[in-house]
This record gives C-alpha cells, structure tokens and sequence, in this order.
C-alpha cells in the first residue's frame, strides 16, 4: 500500500535490520527500543491493524506468534518476553500496518 512505511520495509524501499524474512512474514529490529531486546513481526501482506484481521487472515496472524517465539529463543529471552499489539491511535498505534512487537531482557517490566 501506498505511504504505508512497513509495506516500503518489505519492498525492499527502506532499510531495517532484518532477523528473519520469508514469503509471508518479515522481522525487523524496532528502531525505538523499548527493552533491550525489542523487534517487530510483521505480515508482508497490508492489515490495517489487529481490528481488521479477518477468518482468513487467523492462520498468518498465529505464524507471527509462533515466529517470534522461535526468534525469542534466538535471541535469548525465550524465558520471558512481552507481545503487543497496539490497536488504535488511542492505544498508541503509530503504524497502521498490523504489527506485533516483542519485548524481553528485562525482569518484570510491565505493570500487568
Ligand atoms: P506502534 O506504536 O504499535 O504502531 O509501533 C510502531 C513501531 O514501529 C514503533 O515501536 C516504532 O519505533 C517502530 N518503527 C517505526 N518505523 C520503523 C522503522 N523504519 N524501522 C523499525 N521500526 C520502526
Ligand atoms: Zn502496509
């Protein structure tokens, strides 16, 4: 989609620091960390966000859980990491192209 930043990442027409890419998902660095381990996992197809996934969309939304588990361990936060996705400008959604982020190396961050 066009002016959507995480489309122009899987198009190749931005850089990011890339873990891992295949034909459905891509995982990227976030370039504002907020732990000392925080990446993306993203699907290359454009999703507005969590609210617009639909019946067709569940399988690919459980591959990015299941990538960023397998990149977690990777990454040596297997042990303890938090997924987010922000739905919403309210929420603080900045990037309306579905997301999940995942958080880790850090001991009990997160208020809930
Ligand atoms: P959200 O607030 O859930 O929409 O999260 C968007 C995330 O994307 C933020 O954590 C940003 O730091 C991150 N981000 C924005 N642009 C880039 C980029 N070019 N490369 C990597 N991460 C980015
Ligand atoms: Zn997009």
């Amino acid at each position: 989609m066009d002016d959507c930043i995480f489309c122009k990442i899987v198009a190749g027409e931005i850089p990011a620091k890339k873990l891992y890419e295949d034909d459905d998902v891509i995982a990227f660095w976030d370039i504002s960390p907020q732990a000392p381990v925080h990446f993306l996992v993203v699907p290359k197809k454009h999703i507005a966000g969590p609210s617009s996934v639909t019946e067709k969309d569940e399988q690919l939304i459980g591959k990015l859980i299941r990538v960023g588990g397998e990149l977690a361990r990777e990454n040596n936060v297997e042990d303890g990491y938090r997924i987010i996705f922000n739905n919403g400008a309210k929420a603080g959604q900045v990037v309306f192209h579905v997301h999940m982020h995942i958080l880790g190396g850090k001991d009990k961050p997160w208020p809930i």
